[in-house]
């Protein structure tokens, strides 16, 4: 793997038409290295959920440049996008956003279906997900039957049965308690221990305190004095 997971280099993002674009994110450069936890953090608005869509390759019309393992976005496909997205990158929302008639197992399975695994292979990659976050006797649970902190937790094992090399939460723990949040946390932290780049938008500090590596913007501006 090379040194460097993430290069944005003067990453500039702007919404709306050629004639009134309105930007989001101006001229942010940073690297990620592999393995790190970075706190995106900084005021509603200020271009967190932007910055993350375009290090999940959500979006590919973007000015400046953004490598990731040493290929840089703009030289490769959609489809080759989308098939580094879903095995080396896994999504968690403030919304949990699980398919709502689907079971548990049925969720975590779903990054799978893309990536021609046989249906028992899925099965067990699922439950071994369901596992990891502790909610293996959930497996044929619909969502409405699980509390928010356990349907984040079915989101975490769909994020991670690909075992993506990055973790890209907005806000996690934005609809959780703040019990049930730091239980989320320390599950999301674990994982960053055993290896997997985390990367969090926050508005929390103490989420941020955790992190080892912070990323403030402010206007769509990288704001160093924040740090
Ligand atoms: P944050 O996540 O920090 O709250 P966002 O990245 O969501 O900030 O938004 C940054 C700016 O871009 C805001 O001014 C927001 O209104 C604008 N914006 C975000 N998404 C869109 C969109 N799809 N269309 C138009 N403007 C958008
Ligand atoms: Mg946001």
């Amino acid at each position: 793997m090379s040194e460097v997971l993430y290069r944005a280099n003067r990453l500039s993002k702007g919404y709306g038409p050629s004639t009134a674009i309105i930007p989001a994110l101006i001229d942010v450069s940073f690297t990620i290295r592999p393995g790190a936890f970075t706190a995106i953090t900084g005021p509603s608005g200020s271009g967190k959920s932007t910055l993350l869509n375009l290090m999940g390759f959500l979006d590919k019309e973007f000015g400046g440049s953004l490598s990731f393992c040493g290929h840089d976005l703009d030289t490769l496909t959609s489809t080759e996008l989308a098939k580094l997205r879903n095995l080396e990158i896994g999504f968690v929302f403030q919304s949990f956003q699980l398919l709502s008639r689907s079971s548990a197992r049925e969720n975590v399975e779903l990054p799978l279906l893309y990536s021609g695994t046989s249906s028992k292979d899925r099965r067990d990659r699922a439950d071994e997900a369901l596992r990891k976050v502790g909610l293996d006797h959930r497996a044929t649970h619909m969502p409405s039957q699980l509390s928010g902190g356990e349907q984040q937790r079915v989101a975490i094992a769909r994020a991670i049965v690909n075992n993506p090399k990055v973790i890209l939460a907005d806000e996690p723990t934005g609809s959780l308690d703040s019990v049930t949040g730091d239980e989320i946390l320390r599950l999301l932290g674990d994982l960053n221990e055993q290896g997997t780049t985390l990367i969090i938008v926050t508005h929390s500090d103490d989420v941020a305190g955790r992190a080892n590596e912070r990323i403030v913007l402010k206007d769509g501006y990288l704001n160093k004095e924040g740090l």
